[in-house]
């Protein structure tokens, strides 16, 4: 039976579907439109018998999954919204996000008994408490929630970055409430990536229209960019390990209820520059030069033993990462 995989679309869960199409396992995406599926399908024609698609263009409608868990073996829910783009905080980001993670749960619950796991992509979003600033000397891990409400992320005052977030602790929050009162069929797991780039594997065909993690490397390389910005989130983890930490939790009953900050340690754009010009020298006239060789001070840490020992993921490093992702990148630009 098919794993079923929202926002099938999108830049992460197109390496989670590789994970699954890769091993010979039937993938079903949950996606928007027929065009967004036409697309998932173009990037993974070698495995077009194993994919199939269910069109859900509300997330948020209840019902909403009922015909799309029918029969599967397993729920993986990565559609979220992470786009600036967007004109009211509560209906384009709270909205979709909350009542999106209840809406597969909820249908997963009543239509898919043989349910036994169900994964989210939650973030460090739902861990990180922006409020703190920087917060020196603390250190994150599972234990920690972003403390953001609801009132407070629906305020036109609140930024991108802070309504962002509080979708994603808020969402994260539904699920295990959901979890304790319905004591449903099916276990979940929670995954917390914090900043995610790496390779993509998803389509594209316009690089000034791209995912915003993506979207944000590549302005470090394509010449758009005088200075070095600044760091907002110190945390960063590959793509590769993303996905590989989605899979080896679905196969994992015993991470049943637990949360994992993924990550392959602290980062920050100075550091990404500085790896691009070392790497690429053909790049240097694109790259933004700031200080090189700046050290990350006065910062949060972060935590990865948890993911380490329990989904045994050996993290990627920064300069591989930033290696990888700038080939990919260079390899799109000559092939549009
Ligand atoms: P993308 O922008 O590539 O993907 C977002 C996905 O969510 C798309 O499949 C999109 O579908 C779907 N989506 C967005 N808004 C809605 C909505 N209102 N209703 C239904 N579906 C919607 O981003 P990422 O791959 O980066 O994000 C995937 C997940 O990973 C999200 O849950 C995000 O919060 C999380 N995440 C991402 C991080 C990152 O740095 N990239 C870091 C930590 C977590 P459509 O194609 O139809 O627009």
């Amino acid at each position: 039976a098919p794993v079923l995989i929202t926002g099938a679309s999108s830049f992460i869960a197109a390496h989670v579907i590789d994970q699954f199409l890769s091993e010979g396992t039937p993938v079903r995406g949950v996606v928007r439109s027929q065009s967004s599926a036409d697309r998932v399908l173009k990037v993974n024609s070698q495995y077009a018998s194993l994919l199939s698609f269910v069109i859900v263009p509300d997330i948020t409608k209840p019902g909403a999954f009922d015909e799309a868990v029918k029969g599967v073996d397993g729920v993986i829910h990565v559609a979220s919204p992470f786009t600036p783009k967007i004109e009211d905080n509560e209906k384009d980001l709270l909205i979709p996000a909350i009542q999106g993670t209840l809406q597969v749960l909820e249908s997963t619950y009543k239509h898919a008994p043989q349910v036994k796991r169900v994964i989210i992509t939650a973030s460090f979003a739902s861990i990180v408490d922006v409020s703190k600033g920087f917060r020196e000397g603390y250190v994150y891990s599972e234990k920690d929630f972003n403390p953001a409400t609801y009132d407070e992320a629906k305020s036109p005052d609140a930024d991108f970055g802070f309504a962002y977030c509080a979708s994603k602790v808020l969402a994260e929050k539904a699920a295990w409430k959901f979890v304790e009162e319905k004591k449903p069929q099916f276990t979940v797991t929670v995954i917390n990536p914090p900043v995610v780039y790496g390779p993509n594997r998803h389509y594209i065909d316009d690089l000034d229209n791209i995912n915003t993690s993506s979207g944000m490397f590549y302005s470090l390389m394509n010449g758009s960019r005088l200075e070095v910005p600044p760091t907002s989130f110190w945390a960063i983890v590959d793509v590769r390990d993303v996905a590989l930490a989605h899979k080896v939790a679905y196969y994992k009953p015993e991470t049943a209820g637990q949360r994992y900050l993924t990550t392959a340690g602290l980062f920050s754009f100075q550091q990404i520059c500085d790896i691009l010009r070392e790497e690429f020298p053909s790049l240097r006239g694109r790259v933004p030069v700031g200080n090189p060789g700046e050290p990350i001070t006065g910062v949060y840490n972060v935590d990865n033993t948890k993911a380490k020992k329990e989904l045994g993921i050996e993290f990627i490093s920064l300069r591989q990462m930033v290696i990888d992702t700038a080939n990919n990148f260079l390899d799109i630009e000559k092939r549009l």
